[in-house]
Order: C-alpha cells, then sequence, then structure tokens
C-alpha cells in the first residue's frame, strides 16, 4: 500500500519548530514508517512535489519568495498545518511590523555596516510590507501552536493525522 506524503516547509522562522520536530527523537523512525517525507530542510530535495498529503509549515510569510512559496504548497497540499507560533500568528518576525520596510533595511544594511553598506537588490528576496500569519495568505488546515510545539504535540498530531483524525490541540500550551 502506498504511504501518505509529509513535507516540512521552512519560512520566516528561526528553526526552533523544525528542531522540536527532531526532538520527536526515536518516534520519526515510526513517522517515517509511516509516511513518505518527500520535501523539508531535513532531505536533500529542491522542488516541492505535487502532491502532498501532509505539510507542516513554520514560519510567517515576510518576502516574495515566501509567498510565491506558500501559494505553490498550497495548491500542491491536501492538508497544511501551521506548525508553530510564527506560522499561526507571525509572532517574532512580526516585530518588524511597526518599524516599516525602509528604515528596518536602512538599519540592517547601511547603519549597522562597516564594510560595503548597501541595500542588496538580488539573491535576498524582497521582503512583503508585513510579516503576516500563513492563514492570512492561504487557507490552513490545522494549527500547532507553541514557541515551538512540543515534539509530544508535533508526534500526536501527527499520528492522528495519518489515522485520519483531526489533532487536538486544546490545552497544548500547558504542556501537552
Ligand atoms: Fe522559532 Fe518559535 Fe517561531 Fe518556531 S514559533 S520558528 S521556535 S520563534
Amino acid at each position: 500500500m502506498t504511504k501518505p506524503t509529509l513535507a516540512t516547509v521552512w519560512l520566516d522562522g528561526c528553526s526552533g519548530c523544525h528542531m522540536s520536530f527532531i526532538d520527536m527523537d526515536e518516534r520519526l523512525l515510526e513517522i517515517a514508517e509511516r509516511a513518505d517525507i518527500v520535501y523539508s530542510p531535513l532531505i536533500d530535495v529542491k522542488e516541492y512535489p505535487e502532491h502532498v498529503d501532509f505539510c507542516l509549515v513554520e514560519g510567517a510569510v515576510s518576502s516574495e519568495d515566501d509567498l510565491q512559496k506558500i501559494r505553490l504548497i498550497r495548491a500542491q497540499t491536501a492538508t497544511l498545518i501551521a506548525f508553530g507560533d510564527c506560522a499561526i500568528t507571525a509572532n517574532v518576525p512580526a516585530m518588524r511590523n511597526p518599524i516599516g520596510i525602509q528604515p528596518l533595511l536602512d538599519r540592517a544594511y547601511l547603519e549597522n555596516v562597516t564594510l560595503n553598506p548597501g541595500i542588496p537588490t538580488e539573491v535576498v528576496p524582497a521582503l512583503l510590507p508585513m510579516a503576516m500569519p500563513v492563514n492570512r495568505v492561504v487557507t490552513v488546515d490545522v494549527f500547532l501552536p507553541g514557541c515551538p510545539p512540543s515534539a509530544d504535540l508535533i508526534y500526536q498530531s501527527l499520528v492522528d493525522l495519518l489515522e485520519g483524525r483531526t489533532p487536538d490541540t486544546r490545552g497544548a500550551r500547558f504542556g501537552r
């Protein structure tokens, strides 16, 4: 029987949610037995597959690149999971929202730089005016709260999804 497919994606986040994913430790082997991990920063695949059953998305939507990626991911994913508080509320990346793009770029690339100051015009993706939660841009099916979500919550939620249940994340903030 074909296994369901699982992807994980890293947008504007600190990778802490992916660290928590790795903290599932030996339970990762069980997940890998039950689902094919087809796209992730943890594996060497460059293109998002045409159809993915479950995708965990870490981070806010902050750049043109993030926006393009999340629209493609949504179009090619059956169940999209906002993975952690940056994906759910924009959390830490949203701290730049009240500052505005130009003062932010000036500070980072001109005022705080001693060697070759200059705002990049290529390679670094252009910032959107605001860092946004994922569900501001596309429909989200499941929300896994936490900064980061605990390994236990990630594991239980994946098991629920793989067994056809909607994860119950009530109480997630209280160490469940
Ligand atoms: Fe990092 Fe917390 Fe954001 Fe996850 S939710 S990417 S751990 S800041």
